[in-house]
């Protein structure tokens, strides 16, 4: 309906707005503008294809698909609760895989194509890379989804020489994609890709099975990168640019955050791949809590009288904010607090909750101003001044074993360092542990009072009181 033109000036707008959306995703004054930018690129994008000369199908068969994509996509983001945001990304990242497999086998088995000589070869090697990669993506992300949602337990499955299990996968799939370029140029190729396929789907179920709790939110990213650059090799067996430039900016911007991720947790990335760390509750500080000493606990009325008496507020939201949807409540209690000039700040670890960024998308949804919400490493020299910290529903980020046990599954990984305050306030139902799995000594220190029980309905009374 629309000529290549068209489409191609279609596609340039789209990408300029993609370009532009990450931009304004970098910081959350300007995310929202972002994600407009985004969505606005994608309809163009999506319309620019569909209306384009190129698309011979029955237009019936394109609106059906779209309509139950696009209902069974409405209804799950209108079900999904905050706190299963990570999973459904990560199911999503899968169906990214699938559908790079899918394209690819389609791709081969005579839909597109039409090459002869090195072009052929060039176009099977795409092919394969994209199936490859698609297979992986897909089979992380659905045991990424299984760990996330707890289907799956955060043990990493640490099996006897499973680097060299890894090794054999990989010069498996080397192997079998010489043998696929050259059988397809002889007009075969349907083996060795099925057994490509079934090898890169092992690796996948593999590589994030092995990965232990407190690596989780940088296979997260990691898996976000790999389902842009699934989308980018599709791109290359559809010769779509724009899906090769798109899928090359997810692909990109997810290998920049994983990195990011990775710093923030003092982890090599290539240690993480590997796996193998964070054993869910096996360290020696882990397990019991009795040999930790006694634990003191403090009712919402103590808690509302500390913090009215207290000049320096430090909040620091983890995970369980996000379960008890506390969010709202405690921007009321920092109003309170700073119409009684309180000055109350809040400190948000890279990893608090279960996806990047949970915190901020959390605290922004309760319209707590921007300019009072400050990153680990802008405020964790600045403890020592603080009168008392809030710890809600929040455990890994906060726990000192990170520093101070090196067989800890999070040693090495930074953390607030609340305990250096006068007073630490922890907010949760009980002496259960984080998302590690491992004991918190946080909980046992002279100066922490312990206020358990669901973070809203204490909050709730804490703001009452107060
Ligand atoms: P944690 O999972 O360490 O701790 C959350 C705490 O919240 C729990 O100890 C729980 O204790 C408490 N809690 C749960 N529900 C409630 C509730 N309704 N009211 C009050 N408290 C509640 O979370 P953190 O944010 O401290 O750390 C994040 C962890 O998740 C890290 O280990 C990180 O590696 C991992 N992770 C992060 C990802 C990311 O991208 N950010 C992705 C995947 C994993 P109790 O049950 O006693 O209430």
């Amino acid at each position: 309906m629309i000529n290549e033109g068209v489409v191609n000036v279609s596609y340039i707008i789209a990408t300029v707005l993609f370009i532009l959306a990450l931009g304004g995703l970098s910081n959350q004054e300007t995310a929202r503008r972002g994600n407009w930018y985004g969505i606005i690129g994608m309809a163009i994008a999506l319309l620019a294809t569909v209306l384009s000369d190129n698309v011979t199908a029955n237009y019936a068969y394109l609106i059906l698909a779209l309509l139950v994509g696009g209902t069974i996509g409405i209804i799950l983001a209108r079900r999904v609760q905050m706190t299963q945001m990570p999973e459904l990304v990560a199911i999503l990242h899968s169906l990214v895989g699938a559908a790079a497999v899918a394209v690819g086998f389609a791709n081969f088995m005579g839909h597109g194509g039409g090459f002869s000589g090195i072009e052929q070869t060039i176009h099977d090697i795409e092919t394969y890379v994209g199936i490859l990669i698609g297979a992986v993506t897909f089979a992380g992300s659905v045991i990424a989804f299984g760990k996330l949602s707890g289907r799956i337990g955060g043990k990493p499955l640490t099996l006897p020489a499973r680097h060299w299990l890894n090794l054999a996968l990989l010069l498996g799939a080397i192997w079998f994609g010489r043998e696929f370029v050259q059988q397809s140029a002889a007009g075969g190729g349907m083996e060795p890709l099925i057994i490509m396929t079934v090898i890169a789907l092992l690796f996948g179920i593999h590589m994030v099975m092995a990965i232990g709790g407190a690596d989780m939110p940088v296979v997260v990213s990691m898996l976000n990168s790999y389902s842009g650059w699934a989308a980018s090799a599709t791109g290359f067996m559809l010769g779509n640019d724009l899906l090769i430039v798109t899928g090359a900016l997810v692909g990109s911007s997810g290998a920049i955050l994983s990195y990011i991720m990775c710093r923030a947790m003092n982890r090599k990335f290539l240690s993480v791949i590997a796996g193998g760390f964070g054993t869910g509750g096996g360290s020696s500080s882990g397990g019991s809590t009795e040999d930790q000493g006694e634990v003191v606990p403090i009712d919402t009325q103590e808690t509302a009288a500390l913090l009215a008496g207290a000049k320096e507020v430090m909040i620091i939201p983890g995970y369980g904010m996000a379960v008890a949807q506390a969010q709202h409540t405690v921007y009321e209690i920092t109003k309170a607090l700073r119409a009684k000039k309180v000055n109350v700040r809040f400190g948000i670890h890279p990893v608090a909750g279960r996806m990047p960024g949970h915190m901020n998308v959390l605290l922004a949804e309760a319209k707590v101003p921007y300019d009072i919400v400050f990153e680990m490493d802008e405020i964790n020299e600045d403890f020592p001044d603080v009168d008392v910290s809030v710890v809600i529903g929040a455990n890994d980020i906060v726990n000192p074993s990170a520093l101070t046990d090196p067989d800890s599954p999070i040693a090495g990984m930074p953390v607030l360092e609340c305990w250096k305050g006068e007073t630490t306030i922890v907010l949760k139902r009980s002496m259960a542990t984080g998302y590690a799995g491992v004991q918190n000594p946080l909980f046992f220190k002279d100066n922490t009072r312990m206020l358990f029980g669901d973070a809203k309905e204490t909050l709730d009374e804490v703001l009452k009181a107060l």
